[in-house]
């Protein structure tokens, strides 16, 4: 069934608390995390509790759920006061775009000068 957790999903165990994450923030249906290979000084993931493969499916299943994830993206810049200075949000999607876990994830990346990429 669309959402339901996956038994072989990473991002799947975090949600259940299988495995450990640094969270930073938490709602009802989402939660933050750093990123286990940081990629600037603020780099958390932002997911959603139940399984999507990436942002595209998400939002087609379930499109509330994808804005509050954006939400939740821009509260933890917030948090993490990146908002003043600018942070970007990425979603690798497939594994020619760098995706390694398919999970839907939010990159929420800032702290240094990121360089213009479109
Ligand atoms: O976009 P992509 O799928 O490559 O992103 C997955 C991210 O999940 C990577 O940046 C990786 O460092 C991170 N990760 C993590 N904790 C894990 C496994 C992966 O933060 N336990």
């Amino acid at each position: 069934m669309a959402g339901e957790p996956q038994a072989d999903c990473l991002f799947c165990k975090i949600v259940a608390g299988d495995i450990p994450a640094t969270i930073v923030r938490e709602s009802p249906n989402t939660i933050s995390f750093r990123d286990i290979n940081p990629q600037a000084p603020t780099h958390v993931l932002v997911i959603p509790r139940v399984h999507y493969a990436n942002a595209a499916e998400l939002a087609d299943n379930e499109p509330q759920l994808c804005g509050e994830l954006l939400s939740e993206a821009g509260a933890v810049a917030e948090q993490e006061k990146v908002d003043v200075t600018g942070y970007r949000i990425v979603f690798n999607t497939g594994a020619g775009a760098g995706q390694t876990v398919f999970h839907t994830h939010a990159h929420v990346l800032g702290g240094r000068d990121l360089q213009r990429l479109v």
